[in-house]
């Protein structure tokens, strides 16, 4: 049985097995697929039916909307292959520790940025991707709390390592959390377990309680 409570949605799912999902997104996604049975199973389906409807098809000539299907298809490569014999990184180090890596990105080990320091115990590293979205690992140390804010965007939280909670669940690895403008949460730790995520962020975080609205102008910090 699987411990993970929280998935993408099938649209995200479909949108994945045709090759239609961003790049960022897939990443989030693909690294979803390496914790859980379940989201792989749906998208080998999701591809098997998709190669089914192009195999009704080869007994006439291929319409262009087809040939446009089978090129994604065949460009849609969920597990990236290693172009070069450099040594491939299966871990992600902060502080003398190591944390396993999701396969997506072992082999872009230099498009992750170094750690950096955010208000609280929390730590950051940037992941450059192509598109406007922000991808980050973000470590919350024990006992941290990020204080209550909303989004102005949609945010993916994918837990790696450890877990976190907010005012509606507990995270664990492998969960896959979206959040909208409609969620307001503040997310922290237990005082004997830390937490890495991998997050992507359309839009910067707006803090909305006391304080913290403070931060508001250093919301960018979130969002590099
Ligand atoms: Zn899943």
């Amino acid at each position: 049985m699987t411990s993970i409570h929280f998935h993408p949605t099938n649209e995200t799912l479909a949108l994945y097995a045709s090759g239609d999902l961003d790049s960022a997104s897939s990443i989030m996604m693909s690294a979803h697929l390496e914790f859980c049975s379940h989201c792989r199973h749906r998208v080998a389906d999701m591809e098997e039916n998709l190669a089914r409807e192009l195999d009704l098809s080869t007994a006439e000539p291929l319409s262009n909307d087809m040939n446009a299907m089978l090129e994604k298809i065949l460009a849609h490569s969920p597990e990236p292959q290693l172009e070069t014999n450099e040594p491939t990184a299966t871990y992600l180090e902060l502080d003398n520790r190591r944390f396993h890596l999701p396969r997506v990105l072992q082999n872009h080990q230099d498009q992750i940025g170094p750690w950096t320091r955010l208000p609280g115990k929390i730590k950051r590293a940037h992941v450059s991707t192509a598109g406007q979205s922000k991808m980050n690992f973000i470590y919350m140390d024990c006992d941290s709390v990020l204080p209550q804010h909303t989004h102005q965007g949609q945010e993916i939280t994918l837990v790696l390592a450890g877990e976190f909670m907010d005012e509606q669940a507990t995270y664990r690895p492998g969960d896959f959390i979206i959040q909208t403008s409609e969620h307001k949460h503040s997310p922290k730790t237990r005082a004997d377990q830390d937490c890495l995520c991998l997050t992507l962020l359309d839009a910067p975080l707006h803090f909305t309680s006391g304080l913290a609205t403070l931060l508001n102008p250093f919301s960018q910090l979130f969002f590099r």
